[in-house]
């Protein structure tokens, strides 16, 4: 069954010029692509995409470095859209991400990680509506 995950490449990976890379990746996974953007978030929308995270120690560098440039978001979708993409992320922390993986090939540190997904359905419907409204 067809599944749907909101993807954002983040101002790291826009910095490196690995946007087209990653596209790339995305279409050979087999994945459609809808709803693709390239925005600037500020402070304050960082700060609401990423609310579930307001109580840890890293949320005001996180929501710096989420506002800090632009990004690309797209809503990406395929059978079980949501985990695959999250396993060809890879690890949060590049330095753990598997060989192979975009976190591993583009990322820098767990901050600047290089691209972002949903992490259940739940969180996949509300950041795709997140974004489906500004
Ligand atoms: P994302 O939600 O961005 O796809 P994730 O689901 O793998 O990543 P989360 O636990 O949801 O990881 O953390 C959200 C983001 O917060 C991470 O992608 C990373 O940029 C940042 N982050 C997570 N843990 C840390 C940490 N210990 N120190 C600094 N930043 C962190
Ligand atoms: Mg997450």
């Amino acid at each position: 069954m067809s599944e749907k995950t909101l993807a954002i490449i983040k101002p790291d990976a826009v910095k490196k010029r690995v946007i087209g890379k990653i596209m790339s990746r995305i279409e050979d996974e087999g994945f459609s692509i809808h709803e693709l953007r390239m925005r600037s978030l500020t402070k304050e929308d960082a700060e609401g995409f990423y609310a579930v995270h307001r109580d840890k120690i890293f949320f005001s560098d996180l929501t710096d470095f989420m506002s800090s440039g632009p990004i690309v978001t797209m809503v990406l979708e395929r059978e079980n859209a949501i985990k695959h993409w999250r396993a060809v992320m890879g690890a949060t922390n590049p330095a753990e991400a598997a060989p192979g993986t975009i976190r591993r090939n583009y990322g820098f540190s767990i901050e600047r990680n290089a691209t972002h997904g949903s992490d259940a359905p739940e969180t996949a419907a509300f950041e795709i509506d997140h974004f489906s409204k500004k």
